[in-house]
């Protein structure tokens, strides 16, 4: 057994995980002196991960989109301030990782989901027509279109190259990652946690549980409540248009009924019919009937025609009971962190979440501003259940 001392334990090397050891190296520099509301002196950050690499659940599964006008106020604010940190990770990396996807909002010709709920409450969205839409994006069917709403400040992200900053911040700021390392057992040690990972022991002062559909047994084994976290399963498909070429500048496509949405992944077409069934835990697989259900739906309202899938995966959502993501201390017990519940969101929210954790890990100032400090503190957490 290898045993490990440390100030932060991650559990968990998705996105959430990987952009908070990231945020943690650029606030205090990990393995280096620091200072901060763990205490002075080093701040050292294990990050454990049950799977032989980083990103191998949801966060390398998503449809890589940041969306400013999607989701509540809070989260808003919140991929606002990760959009604004994105031209410092784009230098540092030397390239670009953001492009333009502005997205067409479709009312389906007899679907109860029109253009006023979009107009109501996504606040970027402004009514157009059906030419324009069809104008933009050649392969819808007019004819089964019946309003239209556009969001022209939706941005696509390279997930890869965005994962990859992380894990380089993380390389080059002496974060220890120690993979194919499931927590299995925690017990009260000292000021904080002995964890068991594997074949590792991890002493830490400060356990954040980064551990996406998992959080709420994670949560369990250091004895605290769960939160209700429920993983919901959503796949995405791949497929080549038989039907006419594919532009990969065109607009991302979304039924305003929540049906599908689909979008050029260079000359063929991503697509999802973004269901949301509940899962366990798991390390979710496509199923048929999904993949097989969005190629028809696409097919009937564009002249795409597409053909077999060329590829397909599916990742789990977790969601609060709220809809907002836990993120905090455990009320009573300082050394245990939520960070869990990202939702449809875990992407565009990363680096802002991840900066606003380590800053109240380290007790600075993340330096994000007013709106994503109280956006940031509505999602605390609740006291649990009282156990018996
Ligand atoms: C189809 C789909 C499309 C999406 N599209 C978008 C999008 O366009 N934009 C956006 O912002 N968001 C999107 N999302 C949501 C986003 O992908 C998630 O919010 C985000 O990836 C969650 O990151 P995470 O790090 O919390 O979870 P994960 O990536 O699942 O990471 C959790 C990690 O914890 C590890 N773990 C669990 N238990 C333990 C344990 N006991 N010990 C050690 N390790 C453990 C797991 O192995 C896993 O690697 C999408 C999601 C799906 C499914």
């Amino acid at each position: 057994m290898s045993v490990y001392e440390t100030d932060i334990v991650i559990v968990g090397g998705g996105i959430a995980g990987q952009s908070l050891a990231a945020a943690l190296v650029d606030a205090a520099g990990a393995g280096r002196g620091a200072a901060g509301g763990v205490g002075s002196g080093t701040v050292r950050v294990v990050v454990v991960e049950s799977e032989n690499t980083l990103g191998h659940h949801t966060s390398s599964r998503s449809a890589s989109q940041m969306q400013p006008s999607y989701g509540p106020p809070g989260i808003r604010a919140l991929t606002a301030a990760t959009l604004g940190l994105m031209p410092g990770i784009e230098r540092a990396l030397g390239t670009s990782i953001l492009s333009p996807r502005p997205l067409i909002w479709c009312g389906l010709r007899g679907s109860a989901a029109q253009a006023d709920s979009v107009l109501a409450s996504v606040p970027d969205a402004r009514e157009g027509s059906i030419a324009e839409a069809v104008s933009r994006l050649p392969a819808l069917r007019a004819s089964a279109l019946e309003s239209i709403a556009f969001d022209k400040n939706a941005q696509e992200v390279d997930v890869t190259a965005l994962l990859g900053y992380y894990r380089e911040r993380m390389r080059t700021g002496g974060v220890t990652v120690l993979y194919g390392s499931a927590v299995s057992d925690a017990q009260p040690f000292a000021d904080g946690w002995r964890v068991t990972a594997g074949s590792n022991e991890i002493r830490a002062r400060i356990v954040v549980n980064a551990a996406g559909a998992w959080a709420d047994p994670l949560a369990g084994l250091f004895g605290k409540a769960p939160r209700g976290l429920q993983p919901y399963r959503r796949t995405i498909t791949v497929a080549a248009a038989t039907g006419r070429a594919v532009d990969p500048s065109w607009p991302m496509a979304s039924d305003m009924g929540d049906t599908f949405y689909f979008r050029p992944q260079g000359t063929e077409i991503l697509a999802s019919p973004l269901e949301d069934t509940p899962s366990v835990a798991e390390d979710a697989r496509p199923r048929p009937s999904d993949v097989a259900d969005v190629t028809q739906r696409i097919n009937a309202v564009t002249d795409l025609a597409l053909g077999r899938s060329t590829r397909s995966w599916t990742g789990l959502r977790t969601l609060s009971p709220s809809g907002l993501p836990i993120v905090g201390r455990e009320p009573g017990d300082p050394t245990f962190y939520w960070l869990a519940g990202q939702g449809g969101y875990g992407i565009q929210t990363s680096a802002a979440l991840g900066r606003m954790v380590a800053a109240d890990l380290l007790g600075h100032d993340a330096g994000l501003g007013d709106d994503v400090a109280a956006a940031f503190a509505r999602l605390a957490p609740e006291p649990g259940p009282a156990t018996a």
